[in-house]
């Protein structure tokens, strides 16, 4: 059973809309563990601009575009969890909570 939820990116990417309510903004600190995006450890990641939006599962995924404040590297990261779909509810992730990237943004295989 796929859960619907209606996910909008607003405002030329300053806002996530999910079900018709802004609830996620820029210029949230993020800490994210991609060894892609700089060389640091851990992404002192400050959001800047969403780019794209999606589910996957109950996740709710963004891509983003935003700036490494401890290196100073700025791009796009890859899919990122921003938040989760509970009893069809949103919830946003705590904003200390280590975030990883992974390439979500593809359709789930079934493989039986
Ligand atoms: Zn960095």
């Amino acid at each position: 059973m796929s859960v619907t939820v209606r996910l909008r990116v607003l405002d030329d990417g300053a806002w996530i809309s999910v079900n018709d309510q802004r609830k996620v903004s820029v210029s949230e600190l993020w800490r994210v563990s991609a060894a892609d995006f700089c060389s640091c450890e851990l992404v002192d990641f400050v959001v800047e601009n969403f780019q794209a939006v999606s589910v996957n599962g109950r996740t709710i995924e963004v891509i983003v575009y935003g700036q490494c404040i401890a290196c100073g590297a700025t791009g796009e990261t890859e899919w990122l969890p921003v938040g989760r779909i509970i009893d069809g509810e949103f919830t946003v992730f705590d904003q200390s909570a280590v975030r990883h990237t992974y390439e979500s943004g593809n359709p789930e295989i079934n493989s039986g």
